[in-house]
């Protein structure tokens, strides 16, 4: 059973990101995953776990695990079962993910410091440090050997498939504000609803309670979350983000085409 789980409530609560009303939108099983017909599909486990969506920005979010210590998300979500849920999570991705970063940033790699957060395994870390980055460093509150708050700041912070984990975001946000140089850049990845969320609703794929995928992103409330730290936005689809103060130097020729965050939070 799982102890601990917030109740659930019939009332709106603020949103999470802009602290709007947020009524209850669905429910699904704790079990549900996100691996479809490539992994495991757990039998029902009876615990429904309720989502809420913003009536402002649309963000989709439960409040279900909010009082959740590290110790009840590893018991329960994050522990030897995790893999079977998300199969690329140990390897595979971290080692696509770090293969962009070399691409994107290996002529810059001299004076680049990269931080990653919620790094995992430390996988995307180590091939950027054979790749000759100044520094690459894996910062994850929920893996112990790499749970110690990093000093200074980095050049570039990368976060892939982080964000919708964070039952806090704007407290993770805050982390990786923190501790991004200025100027600096965020990489990240968190896959935004799609056009027709409306229609498939909790039936979207990248609901999974059972994943750990507790805060849903649309466009508008990605933009918002990170406006409240003075950054901006920019995507590649809907799925891989660039978030900046400032831009450094070698991007600067790509700040006229930049909205600024009021027009592109309309
Ligand atoms: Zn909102």
């Amino acid at each position: 059973m799982l102890d601990g789980l917030r109740p659930v409530s019939a009332n709106p609560c603020p949103c999470k990101i802009c602290g709007s009303p947020a009524p209850l939108f669905g429910v699904v099983d704790f079990h549900q995953t996100c691996v479809g017909i490539r992994g495991v599909q757990f039998r029902l486990s009876g615990v429904p776990i309720y989502y809420r969506r913003c009536d402002n920005c649309s963000f989709l979010f439960t409040d279900a695990f909010d009082a959740w210590t590290v110790e009840q998300f590893k018991t329960h979500i994050y522990n030897e079962e995790y893999k079977l849920v998300d199969p690329d999570y140990s390897d595979f991705r971290a080692r696509g993910n770090a293969g962009a970063v070399v691409r994107l940033w290996g002529p810059l790699r001299r004076e680049t410091r990269v931080l990653d957060f919620g790094g995992g395994n430390d996988t995307l870390c180590a091939v950027l440090r054979e790749a000759g980055f100044a520094a690459a460093v894996t910062y994850d509150p929920m893996v112990p050997q790499h749970a110690g708050r990093p000093d200074g700041k980095f050049d570039l912070v990368t976060s892939f498939e982080t964000f919708e984990h964070l039952p806090d975001p704007l407290a993770g946000i805050r982390s990786i504000v923190e501790l991004t140089a200025d100027p600096g850049l965020v990489f990240f990845s968190t896959l935004l609803q799609p056009a027709d969320f409306n229609q498939q609703r909790l039936h979207w794929w990248y609901v999974g309670p059972r994943n750990g995928h507790v805060s849903l992103f649309s466009r508008q409330a990605l933009v918002l979350a990170w406006e409240r730290y003075g950054y901006r936005v920019a995507s590649l689809g809907d799925n891989f983000h660039f978030a900046f103060r400032s831009l450094p130097h070698y991007l600067a020729h790509l700040e006229s085409s930049a909205a600024a965050p009021q027009s592109r939070a309309a």
